[in-house]
């Protein structure tokens, strides 16, 4: 990340070269809701496609499923998200607003020496009341606040056409429900023996108290998520856990291109470790507002399954193909969400440098590999032999046409939404047959011939990605 990066830097360009939208701005706006525009979705598939080919595709023991946000509620009830899925929220007294008791005084602690040890975490609902009433600590109003109860981040609605015949039902909370109540249907249906895991990208629902961080915390946003299914006797969670944490540290420094000194482990504490969770780790990124979760890793026992049994009277055991032994099977969930991913890789490759705003972004992660600029938009044949160019480029790389303005401008565009490629055609093109490309990170620019331009780019993007890792 350059030093320069700020999170209004971020938003301001996100915005100006339609990365990210507010959600319906016509309307004035919903708060801490964003929509994904033109290059915003580009990015978010690329991120989206490399996780689903570096953990499902690429490996013998994972495969992928697809199920409903809405699920059958008593599934919320099983997992323990209707009873235990909540954050102590605190009311100011006057405006009513309400907060999340933790991050209240996580803020009030910072710069006082003597709580600087204290780990806010560790504190249960009652301690950060008595915490908050010995402190007198306000609301950011300035008012005083309520004690602090707990409230479920679960989404209700309701399914059904008639008044009065509706059923509650949740949006689901996260994705990973929806992986083990398939759990006996995947093991029905497919020839996978244990260990083994499955994966899910979708949207999950949650109704968070803090918000106002751009992207990193809304109420709607893309999960991807995989159980990892094992025999808690024959492998040692501890070691599947080290192999999980590696492929998580390699994914988000070598495929997705992020510096390692912007990314670091944490361990939870007793206290602040999920109702199922027996062990569970954070894989932090240095956002442009400090150090915060970018993804979960947690040891959850076979804490779901047993509950799925019970809940639906369904035997989920696995049985063992050699031994015919008949088992729960243990899990370790790796947990990112895509949107906190793209903000991570935004800020990650923001720099400013030479007078120009230059997104550093991995080459494969890039919305477009190239730009194609015929020189003059009012000169047939030089726009006829960009086209070409267009045309015998876009069959292998993502590729951008643009035919306004100045040269100049067209570079600077296309360094702010991290194109590593601008190709000019020119006058000199319609008699030797080559154009100019410029390198978005060097600014170096040179003679190639078209015939050669998908191996050039093929060789340069590749060498550019081994670079990167
Ligand atoms: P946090 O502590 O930040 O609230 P969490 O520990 O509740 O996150 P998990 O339940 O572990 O999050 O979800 C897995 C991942 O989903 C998180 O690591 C994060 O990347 C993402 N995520 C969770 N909540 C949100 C949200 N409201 N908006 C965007 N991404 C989220």
């Amino acid at each position: 990340m350059s030093t320069s990066v700020t999170m209004d830097k971020i938003v301001s360009l996100t915005k100006r070269r339609g990365f990210i939208y507010p959600t319906s701005e016509i309307y004035g706006g919903l708060a801490n809701a964003y929509d994904y525009g033109p290059l915003g979705i580009e990015l978010l598939r690329n991120i989206r496609n490399l996780w689903w080919k570096r953990f499902i595709q690429d490996r013998r023991d994972m495969m992928g499923i697809d199920s409903q946000i809405i699920l059958h509620p008593r599934t919320w009830e099983a997992s323990g998200h209707v009873g235990s899925f909540s954050d102590a929220v605190v009311e100011d007294v006057k405006s009513h607003k309400r907060y999340r008791a933790d991050h209240l005084i996580e803020s009030w602690i910072v710069g006082k020496k003597e709580f600087e040890s204290m780990v806010v975490e560790n504190m249960d609902v009652e301690a950060m009341g008595d915490f908050i009433t010995e402190h007198k600590i306000k609301s950011p109003e300035g008012n005083n606040v309520t004690a602090p109860k707990k409230f479920n981040l679960l989404m209700e609605t309701h399914l059904g056409t008639l008044e009065g015949q509706k059923d509650m039902v949740y949006l689901r909370g996260e994705t990973a429900q929806g992986i083990f109540s398939n759990f006996k249907n995947i093991l029905d249906t497919t020839r996978i023996k244990i260990p083994f895991g499955v994966g899910q990208i979708g949207k999950s629902f949650r109704n968070e108290i803090t918000l106002g961080q751009y992207i990193f915390r809304t109420f709607e946003f893309e999960q991807a998520e995989i159980e990892y299914f094992f025999h808690p006797k024959q492998q040692k969670w501890e070691d599947l856990m080290k192999s999980w944490k590696d492929a998580m540290w390699s994914f988000v420094t070598k495929d997705l291109g992020v510096s390692e000194e912007n990314v670091r482990w944490r361990k939870h504490t007793d206290t602040e470790r999920s109702h199922y969770s027996k062990d569970t780790y954070d894989l932090d990124y240095k956002f442009p507002f400090g150090w915060k979760e970018l993804w979960g890793i947690a040891y959850r026992t076979d804490y779901d399954l047993k509950q799925h049994m019970e809940f639906s009277g369904q035997d989920l055991r696995y049985t063992d193909p050699h031994t015919q032994e008949k088992y729960i099977p243990h899990v370790i969930e790796p947990a990112i969400g895509l949107n906190r991913a793209l903000f991570m890789v935004l800020s990650d490759s923001y720099v400013e440098e030479d007078n120009r705003v230059v997104l550093k972004l991995a080459p494969q992660l890039a919305p477009y590999s190239a730009a194609i600029f015929p020189l003059v938009a009012n000169k047939t044949e030089i726009i006829a032999k960009a086209e070409a160019v267009f045309d015998l480029l876009k069959e292998r790389f993502p590729v951008y046409w643009d035919d306004r303005g100045n040269i100049g401008k067209r570079y600077r565009y296309q360094d702010e939404i991290g194109t590593p490629y601008c190709i000019t055609v020119d006058y000199d093109s319609l008699t030797d047959h080559t154009v100019t490309i410029r390198n978005r990170d060097t600014m170096e620019q040179e003679r190639v011939q078209i015939d050669s331009l998908q191996t050039y780019l093929q060789d340069h993007l590749f060498s550019q990605r081994l670079m990167s890792s």
